[in-house]
């Protein structure tokens, strides 16, 4: 089930409940001057957080809010390739020293998150090494699931790919119900409504999920594994191993000479 959403203006107390993992990676002092910028704001389902060739005037680090990256083609054909929730940041071109997004950001899961202007981010980035680090990590994380997503949507069936995008959406949101229509999973997975519809009827069918107006259950994860193509599990090691070997640059920066 969901987590509430928990904000707090500050203090050692809060770290707990900082519900996105780059922000709670961050030293203590690194993350209160970040914070000092931070609103916390509602993103809500089908806000247009930036459009491809916009000016970025945001940037967004996810608490339970999904927000999915869509390429286009023929300038409406629009495809998901890149999901991000409370393991990322939305803005990444900032990091890589662009203004301007090549894809759109859509929020497909109404929720919370932190929000800071893109003029005080350039500013604190440039200040912080722990926030670069976190970042330049999490952006080697986002390029491998786009890439890996590329592949994913020319050589895997509907079925395997709607799992698959369950699973990361499950990761996320961390709840077994979210919200999803037929229309905007057709976005996500590049197929028509009745594409959608035979995939989702054939994992209900084996009893992983059920699905009824766009809420969806996910009943049984482990078998939804099985179901999923091999892209999930690669993007999740990646990501796993990137966060182990953070976890411990961050452990070895802090503990004192001759601990
Ligand atoms: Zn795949």
């Amino acid at each position: 089930m969901s987590r509430p959403a928990r904000q707090s203006k500050g203090g050692d107390a809060s770290r707990a409940s900082i519900e996105n993992s780059l922000l709670a990676a961050l030293p203590c002092k690194d993350y209160q001057r970040l914070l000092a910028g931070l609103e916390p704001v509602t993103l809500t389902f089908g806000e247009v957080l930036y459009e491809s060739g916009e000016k970025i005037r945001h940037v967004y680090f996810p608490g339970n809010a999904l927000v999915s990256l869509l390429t286009l083609a023929d300038g409406h054909l629009a495809l998901e390739v890149g999901l991000i929730g409370r393991e990322g940041m939305v803005g990444i071109p900032l990091v890589l020293g662009d203004k301007v997004s090549t894809v759109r950001a859509l929020v497909q899961g109404t929720g919370t998150a932190m929000r800071m202007d893109a003029a005080h981010f350039r500013k604190e980035f440039r200040l912080s090494l722990p926030l670069q680090r976190e970042l330049y990590r999490y952006t080697h994380s986002l390029m491998s699931q786009v890439s890996q997503t590329a592949a994913c949507n020319r050589f895997h069936v509907v079925e395997m790919r709607l799992a698959r995008w369950l699973l990361m959406t499950h990761d996320r949101v961390k709840s077994d119900e979210f919200h999803m229509t037929h229309e905007f999973l057709g976005h996500m997975l590049g197929v028509r409504r009745v594409g959608v519809t035979k995939a989702a009827q054939a994992l209900q069918k084996l009893k992983l999920i059920s699905y009824s107006r766009g809420d969806i259950t996910i009943l049984d994860r482990a078998g939804l594994e099985a179901a999923a193509c091999r892209c999930y599990a690669v993007v999740r090691n990646m990501h796993d191993g990137a966060q182990i070997a953070a976890e411990h640059a961050m452990r070895t920066m802090a503990a004192p000479a001759g601990a």
